[in-house]
């Protein structure tokens, strides 16, 4: 298949932060002398205590230890608010867009969110809250979800955000696995016009765990809520007569900041501690660059905070910048399918960054509903949380962007803190499905099954060689489980569990979970590249294929395909889907099964969870492992329900 090239528009090239040269330059330094370009820019953030060690750091067994900048001192939510108060008080930090558009924004000023912070801190301190101390935060996305964050890095205590839609078993498992005895929640959360019990979820899910004595409520909807006497406190009444003054802890670089459950795409969600120092060199740097990011310039991540992205993207890395942050409530579908567009023009959004689940469900509906909105603000777009397919890349890039502005497709992981590899608008040429090149420090390999490096261009599995500031810690409460996770299976290297191929020009291709590779009659394929052939067809909104059992070839091919709202499928269809894989990739991908599905399994942040397809492709519906981080549990009776027998 012939690679479209999209070269750095020559405006970007000018006045971009960094243009190829810079990044070239900037990348080198940063592989050949770790000390001093960190030490460098460290500097981005204001220090207590100056460090005086940059890195310490081994991914062997012998030596295992990940430390960066460890006598430093300093505080998260003063990097965020305090510094920003003479120059930008005034300025808007978090500009909130409500789930019903018909309802008012709200305007908040750096000055503003400093007092929300300061006062809430002092009313954590009032109940007790310590340094070092667990605290569960189950909020939707409203303004208050970043006052909590912040306070708790003000205090020094560790947040777990817990997504506003998780079960009441959800909740109560990462709660347990984080013994944190004070929860922070609202009423009831809204998104898409639809009511979530969130105070109720956590009733029923402080049934489970007697740990918890606080419970803070903040009124959102004015639903009537419950409230057990001695445990919860309703939040405005708390915050009422607090000082808006809260002097920042002073914090160790290694302190942790917070803890945040993977996906659950994969298995069992994972407890990923960040330390304060490094998260936040890196959370700072990666915003600036990869979205050439200057004060004044609004900026909208539509990610949830109780995804990495959200905590990276919408709260820290763009506070740190001073910058103006959009923070939304609703869903792109609601009330109709133009509505992040909408949002870009009531707010003149110039810098965009979301996912391509929801990107494809939006091209899915139809241009026109893009179309009816200018997005004449809009300079930049950005991709995060999976492979995005060329199909939808292309689309992005036409029909969003109208070919004027780039897209960084950012590849990362809860547990890398921040982006890892990714264009730089101003430096890389573009082409559609691949996140092109390292961020400065960020050293990928790729090696085989086992363990020997591929150089030149070459496919394998993505393992880094050498640690970045903003790398997980360790795994809350199991630290032989975060070697074993990810420094045992090629000894020496961080093991991402993405497959990866680099191109001639070193550029990076995820081609999707290790897990996810098929081995049809001895050739080993992608899942994402029959994906994305299946979703290239006009009439195919999404699909996931997954490996079978298959007498003859060892594995079969299983594709789930889900259609265009308009299209009716049939026979005829799947006979023509056959023949289109046949035809883009080659006989070798011919799928043995395809099931046309209304939905697909995916977590909440919109993955597909293609452990489950595998069970339902094995046809062993016993044991479908970790369910909790599922949207909507179903999707999945349906198509048990509705699979089809191979012929
Ligand atoms: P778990 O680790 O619990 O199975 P998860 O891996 O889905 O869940 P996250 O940390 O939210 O949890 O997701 C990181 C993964 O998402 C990456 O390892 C990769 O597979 C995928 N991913 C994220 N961004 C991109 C991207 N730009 N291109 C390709 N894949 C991406
Ligand atoms: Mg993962």
């Amino acid at each position: 298949m012939a690679e479209t090239v999209y070269p750095v528009p020559a405006e970007w090239a000018q006045n971009a932060l960094i243009d190829d040269a810079r990044y070239q330059e900037m990348y080198r330094r940063s592989v050949e002398d770790p000390e001093g370009f960190w030490r460098e820019e460290a500097q981005r953030i204001d220090w207590i205590r100056p460090f005086s060690a940059v890195k310490q750091t081994s991914f062997h067994e012998a030596d295992f230890g990940i430390s960066w900048f460890t006598d430093g001192t300093l505080n998260l939510s003063a990097n965020c608010l305090d510094r920003h108060l003479a120059e930008r008080g005034d300025a808007i930090a978090i500009l909130w867009e409500p789930d019903d558009p018909n309802k008012p924004e709200r305007r908040i000023t750096y000055r503003e969110l400093y007092e929300q912070v300061c006062q809430f801190a002092n009313l954590l301190k009032s109940r007790g809250v310590k340094r070092g101390e667990r605290v569960t935060i189950y909020l939707p996305m409203v303004p208050e979800a970043a006052v909590a964050m912040l306070a708790c890095a003000r205090i020094g205590a560790i947040h777990s955000i817990v997504f506003a839609g998780f079960s009441p078993d959800a909740l109560a498992g990462r709660i347990i696995d984080c013994d944190s005895r004070i929860v922070l929640t609202s009423d009831e959360g809204l998104r898409g016009g639809k009511k979530v019990p969130l105070k109720a979820n956590v009733d029923a899910a402080l049934s489970h765990c007697t740990s918890v004595d606080t419970v803070i409520v903040l009124k959102h909807t004015g639903a009537d809520v419950p409230m057990t006497e001695g445990r919860d406190i309703d939040w405005a009444t708390g915050v009422s007569g607090q000082s808006s003054d809260c002097p920042p802890e002073e914090m160790n670089a290694e302190d942790p900041l917070f803890i945040l459950y993977t996906s659950g795409s994969t298995g069992k969600p994972k407890g990923v501690l960040h330390t304060t120092g490094g998260y936040s060199v890196w959370a700072s740097m990666t915003h600036e660059y990869v979205f050439d990011y200057r004060p004044g310039q609004i900026y909208w991540c539509a990610a949830d905070i109780g995804w990495v992205t959200g905590h990276s993207y919408v709260v820290y890395g763009p506070l740190m910048n001073g910058a103006t942050t959009v923070m939304f409530e609703g869903v792109p579908n609601y009330p109709d399918a133009s509505r992040f567009w909408q949002v870009v023009d009531k707010f003149d959004v110039e810098i965009f960054y979301g996912a391509p689940t929801a990107l494809r469900a939006l091209m899915r509906e139809g241009d026109e509903w893009v179309k009816k909105t200018s997005r004449k603000s809009l300079r930049l777009l950005g991709s995060v949380g999976e492979p995005i397919n060329p199909e939808a890349w292309e689309w992005y890039h036409r029909v969003v962007g109208e070919d004027r502005c780039p897209i960084v497709d950012t590849w990362w992981q809860t547990e890398t803190g921040g982006i890892m590899i990714s264009p730089l608008p101003g430096a890389t040429a573009l082409k559609p499905g691949s996140a092109t090149r390292p961020m400065f420090g960020v050293k990928p390999m790729l090696v085989d099954n086992e363990g020997i490096e591929i150089t030149g261009a070459g496919d394998g599995c993505l393992v880094l060689t050498d640690s970045w500031p903003g790398q997980m810690r360790t795994v809350w409460g199991d630290h032989e489980r975060f070697f074993q996770t990810y420094f045992s299976t090629f000894k020496g290297y961080y093991f991402t569990g993405d497959g990866c191929r680099r191109d001639e020009d070193g550029y990076y291709w995820i081609t999707g979970r290790i897990d996810d590779v098929i081995n049809v009659s001895g050739h080993r394929m992608g899942t994402a590249e029959i994906e994305s052939a299946l979703v290239a067809h006009a009439k195919v909104a999404e699909a996931a294929v997954v490996g079978m059992p298959h007498e003859i070839k060892g594995q079969g091919i299983y594709a789930f395909v889900t259609c265009n709202s308009e299209v009716e499928p049939d026979e005829a269809l799947r006979k023509e889907l056959v023949q289109w894989v046949r035809q883009e990739i080659g006989p070798i991908a011919t799928p043995d099964v395809i099931q046309f599905a209304p939905g697909l399994p995916k977590t909440r942040s919109g993955k597909i969870m293609r452990r489950i397809l595998r069970k339902i492709g094995e046809n062993d519906f016993s044991n479908l492992g970790d369910t909790s981080t599922l949207a909507d549990p179903s999707v999945v009776d349906n198509l048990i329900a509705n699979r089809p027998q191979p012929a």
